[in-house]
C-alpha cells in the first residue's frame, strides 16, 4: 500500500520499499470550509494586485524550491517509488514551467487594445482579470509538477488558491506549502488540504470556489464536469490518455525504438503522455518489433541500479497485471526484469486484438503494445480509435505524410520524431480532447485559462448624445441604410 486512510488521517508508505514515511491529519469538512472562506477574503485584494507583484512572489518561490531541491528530490521520490533523476526531473520541470510563465505573464495577459470598425470615436480592449478563488485538484503521477504548475498559473493570473494534492502523495504538497511559506510570507494566497475524493468533491461544489482545475481520471473528471455544469462553474479538466505513436517506413528505426522505450517506461509508464500504443508500417513492422524486444529485455523494473521505478498505487498495480494477463491469453507478451515487489517489467505486447482491454483503456504502466498498419490512413483511423486524445507522436521523414497523419490524429499536442519533450516546454499550451479532458494549461492559454476576459470600451470624443440613441433615431435610420449599401455592398 502506499497510503492507509483511517478516519481523519493519511499514513503514507514507500511503494518501492514498503517503509512508512509520515502520517497527516485529513482537512475535515468544516476545516475546508473555513479554508475556502479565508481564502475568498484573502482574494478580495489579491485579485487586483499588480503583475509586479505577483512576479516577485514567484520569483522568491522559485528560489525558495531551488533551496529545498534535494528534499523535494527525496520527498517525491519516497512518497511515488520514482528513480531519483525521475524526482529531479520533476523540480527541473517545475522551475522551467515557473520561469516560462513569468516570461510571458505579461503578453498572455497584459492588457489589449481591440480594433473598433466603424465606431472610431471609441477605443475598446480587453483585460484578463483574477477569478477569484482557484480550486486545484492533483493526481499522484507527479505530485510536485502537477501541483506546482497549475498553483503558479493560478497565482501569476491573480487568484488565490485551494489545493487538494491527490490522498497517495499528500507529502509533496506539504513540502510545497512549507516552502511556499518560507519564501513569500504570504500565507493565506495558497492553502493546502489533505484528503481523499469526498474532499475533492467539496472544494467543487463549494461556493467559495470560482475555477476548478482538474488533473486525474476520465471517470473522476466527468463526475467534477457534472457538478459544474448545472452551476457553470468554469473547469479545466485535464484527464486520461491512450497516446498513439506512429512509426512510418521511412522512419529512423533506431531513434524510434529508442523512443518508444523513453515514451512507454519512464516514470514506469505512470505518465498521462505515455506511449501505451505503437502502430508500424508493414514494410518496417518485423525489423521494429525485433528491436523493441530486445530492448526491453535488457531493462529492468526494481530498486537501486534498474531503470524503472515502482508502481505508486496498488489499484493501478493490479488494473495492469490484469490487462497483462488477459493480453497473454491471445498475444506474444515480450517482458524485462523485475524485482519482487510493485514492481511491474518493461512489458511489450505483440499485436492484441483491438477490443483487448490494453487497447481500449488506459494502462499506466510500462507496458506498451505494437501492431502493423497499411496506409497512412489505416495509421490515423487506429491512433484515433480510444476516444482518448491526449497527445501523440509520428515518426518518419516524408513531411506530407506527417503533416496528413498530424492533422488527423485527434489529440491536443503532436509531437514529431519525438516523444514527451513537449511537456517542458511550458509556452506549449496542453491539454485534450475527447475523453481526455478539455480546457488548456501552460502557455498563455493557461494563464488565461485562469482568468476572466473583460471586454472594455471607452469613448474618445464625448457627445452630448449619439446619432443612434432615441432623440436622432429617425435621421439616423435614413443614414444607416445609405451607410450599409456604401460599405457592404
Ligand atoms: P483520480 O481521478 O483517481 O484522482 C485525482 C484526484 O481527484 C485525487 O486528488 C482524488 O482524491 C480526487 N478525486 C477523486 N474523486 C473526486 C471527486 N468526486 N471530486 C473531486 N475530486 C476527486 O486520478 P489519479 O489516479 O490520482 O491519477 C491518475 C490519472 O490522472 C490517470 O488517468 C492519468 O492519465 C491522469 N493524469 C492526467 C494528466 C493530464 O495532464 N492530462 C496528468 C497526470 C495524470
Amino acid at each position: 500500500m502506499s497510503v492507509r486512510i483511517s478516519d481523519n488521517t493519511l499514513e503514507v508508505f514507500n511503494p518501492a520499499t514498503g517503509e512508512e514515511l509520515s502520517s497527516l491529519t485529513i482537512t475535515s469538512h468544516s476545516d475546508l470550509d473555513s479554508i475556502l472562506i479565508k481564502s475568498k477574503e484573502a482574494a478580495e485584494s489579491y485579485n487586483y494586485s499588480s503583475f509586479f507583484k505577483r512576479q516577485q512572489l514567484m520569483t522568491q518561490f522559485s528560489k525558495g524550491i531551488v533551496r529545498n531541491m534535494d528534499e523535494f528530490v527525496e520527498i517525491v521520490c519516497s512518497e511515488t517509488g520514482k528513480k531519483s533523476v525521475e524526482g529531479l526531473m520533476e523540480v527541473f520541470i517545475s522551475l522551467e514551467h515557473i520561469t516560462q510563465s513569468l516570461n510571458h505573464h505579461y503578453e498572455a495577459l497584459g492588457k489589449k487594445s481591440r480594433r473598433v470598425g466603424i465606431l472610431k470615436t471609441r477605443k475598446a480592449w480587453i483585460e484578463y482579470e483574477a477569478m477569484g478563488v482557484a480550486g486545484i485538484i492533483s493526481p499522484w503521477n507527479f505530485p510536485l509538477i502537477l501541483t506546482a504548475s497549475p498553483l503558479v498559473e493560478a497565482i501569476l493570473a491573480g487568484n488565490t488558491v485551494v489545493l487538494k494534492p491527490s490522498e497517495q502523495t499528500p507529502l509533496t504538497t506539504q513540502l510545497l506549502k512549507k516552502v511556499w511559506d518560507e519564501a513569500t510570507g504570504e500565507t493565506e494566497l495558497f492553502q493546502p488540504v489533505y484528503g481523499a475524493g469526498d474532499l475533492g468533491n467539496a472544494i467543487v461544489c463549494s461556493q467559495n470556489t470560482d475555477v476548478i482545475c482538474f488533473t486525474g481520471s476520465t471517470a473522476v473528471g466527468r463526475k467534477i464536469a457534472e457538478v459544474c455544469a448545472p452551476i457553470f462553474k468554469p473547469v479545466i479538466l485535464e484527464l486520461g490518455g491512450k497516446d498513439p505513436m506512429i512509426v512510418l517506413e521511412d522512419a529512423d528505426i533506431d531513434r524510434s525504438v529508442e523512443a518508444a522505450i523513453w515514451g512507454g517506461l519512464s516514470n514506469a509508464g505512470q505518465t498521462c503522455i505515455s506511449v501505451e500504443r505503437i502502430f508500424v508500417q508493414e514494410k518496417i513492422y518485423s525489423e521494429m518489433v525485433n528491436k523493441l524486444s530486445d530492448a526491453i529485455q535488457q531493462i529492468s523494473s526494481g530498486t537501486e541500479d534498474s531503470s524503472v521505478g515502482a508502481i505508486s498505487v496498488d489499484t493501478t498495480l493490479e488494473k495492469i497485471k490484469n490487462q497483462i494477463a488477459n493480453a497473454k491469453i491471445s498475444s506474444e507478451v515480450i517482458e524485462g526484469r523485475r524485482s519482487d515487489g510493485w514492481f511491474i517489467a518493461p512489458t511489450l505486447i505483440v499485436n492484441p486484438p483491438f477490443d483487448a482491454a490494453i487497447l481500449q483503456e488506459e494502462t499506466f504502466g510500462p507496458v506498451m503494445s505494437i501492431h502493423p498498419f497499411k496506409s497512412i490512413l489505416n495509421a490515423v483511423e487506429l491512433a484515433n480509435m480510444t476516444g482518448y486524445g491526449l497527445s501523440a507522436s509520428v515518426f518518419g521523414r516524408n513531411k506530407r505524410n506527417i503533416k496528413y497523419i498530424s492533422r488527423r490524429i485527434n489529440a491536443g499536442v503532436i509531437s514529431i520524431n519525438d516523444v514527451l519533450t513537449h511537456y517542458g516546454i511550458a509556452d506549449l499550451p496542453f491539454g485534450g480532447i475527447g475523453l481526455s479532458g478539455i480546457g488548456k494549461v501552460h502557455g498563455k492559454e493557461g494563464l488565461r485559462a485562469f482568468s476572466h476576459q473583460k471586454g472594455y470600451i471607452s469613448t474618445r470624443i464625448q457627445l452630448k448624445s449619439e446619432f443612434w440613441w432615441y432623440k436622432k433615431s429617425k435621421i439616423f435610420g435614413r443614414y444607416l441604410k445609405k451607410l450599409i449599401k456604401w460599405k457592404y455592398l
